[in-house]
C-alpha cells in the first residue's frame, strides 16, 4: 500500500510538470483516482496518502466500498465522481452518492438526475463526448452536443458543468491529442454561446497513458486509475 501513495506523488509531480510546460496552474487540475475494482483498503491508502477525489464507474460497487471507507477513515472531506454509464434506476442512489456525474449521455438521462435531484441537491453534471465517434462508445457526438446542453439548461436540478470524453485506444499517448484538443474546443465555442446558467468550466480527459497530454491540453479532472492503483485484474 505504501506504493499508492508513492504512485499519488509521482502522478502530481508528472501534472505539476504538464502544468509548466503548457503555461497552466497545477491548482487549475484535479487529480481523480479511478478506485473501480480496487478494494477499499487502496482507497483508504490513497487517502492516507492525501487524496480526497475517486472516481467509480459502477453505483453498486460505489455504494458498498465507500461505506467501507467510511468505517475505516475519517472521510468527511472525501468526494466521489460517477465516471461509467448510468442507468435510470441508479440514478436516484447515485445522486445521493456522488457529488458530480461525468458520464451524461442522453438528455433523458440528465431529466431523470433533474427529477431526482430536485429532491435533494442539485448535481454538477458533465456532458459526455464521442469525440471518436466510434460506435460501441456512449456520449454525443459533437455536433450534438450544443442543442442537448441547450435543453439541460432548462433543468434547475443538475447544474452542466463542462464536458468529458473517452477517445479512442491509441498506442502513444501523443495520438490521442486531437482527441483532447476537440473536447477543449468545443468547450470553448459552447461557453461562447452564453446559454444562461451554462459556465463550462470543466474537462474531464485523460488517463493512466495519456494524463500528461490532456493536461496540456487544458484537463481540470484527470482520470488516473492504473497508474495510481496497479493493473485491474478485471476491466469493467
Ligand atoms: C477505468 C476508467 C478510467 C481509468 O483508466 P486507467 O487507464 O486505469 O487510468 C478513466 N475513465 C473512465 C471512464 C474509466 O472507466
Amino acid at each position: 500500500m505504501e506504493t499508492i501513495s508513492e504512485n499519488l506523488n509521482y502522478i502530481q509531480k508528472q501534472i505539476a510538470i504538464a502544468c509548466k510546460k503548457s503555461g497552466r496552474k497545477p491548482d487549475q487540475v484535479r487529480l481523480l483516482a479511478v478506485s473501480k475494482t480496487k478494494p477499499a483498503s487502496a482507497v483508504v491508502a490513497a487517502i492516507n496518502g492525501g487524496q480526497l477525489l475517486f472516481g467509480e464507474n459502477r453505483v453498486q460497487e460505489a455504494r458498498d466500498k465507500i461505506s467501507l471507507v467510511a468505517e475505516e477513515v475519517d472521510s468527511t472531506n472525501v468526494e466521489w465522481h460517477l465516471i461509467g454509464p448510468l442507468q435510470r434506476n441508479k440514478v436516484k442512489v447515485a445522486v445521493n452518492l456522488f457529488t458530480m456525474v461525468h458520464s451524461v449521455d442522453s438528455v433523458d438521462l440528465a431529466i431523470e438526475l433533474n427529477r431526482r435531484a430536485l429532491k435533494s441537491r442539485p448535481m454538477p453534471v458533465l456532458v459526455q463526448v464521442n469525440v471518436g465517434r466510434e460506435p460501441q462508445k456512449s456520449g454525443f457526438l459533437a455536433e450534438a452536443v450544443t442543442y442537448a446542453i441547450k435543453q439541460m439548461a432548462e433543468l434547475p436540478g443538475i447544474k452542466v458543468k463542462g464536458l468529458m470524453t473517452i477517445p479512442p485506444a491509441t498506442d502513444s499517448a501523443e495520438e490521442a491529442r486531437p482527441y483532447f484538443r476537440e473536447l477543449a474546443q468545443l468547450a470553448k465555442t459552447i461557453n461562447g454561446l452564453k446559454i444562461p446558467g451554462i459556465d463550462m468550466a470543466e474537462l474531464s480527459m485523460g488517463m493512466s497513458h495519456d494524463y500528461m497530454v490532456a493536461v496540456e491540453e487544458g484537463a481540470t479532472l484527470v482520470r488516473v486509475g492504473s497508474a495510481m492503483f496497479g493493473a485491474r485484474d478485471y476491466n469493467i
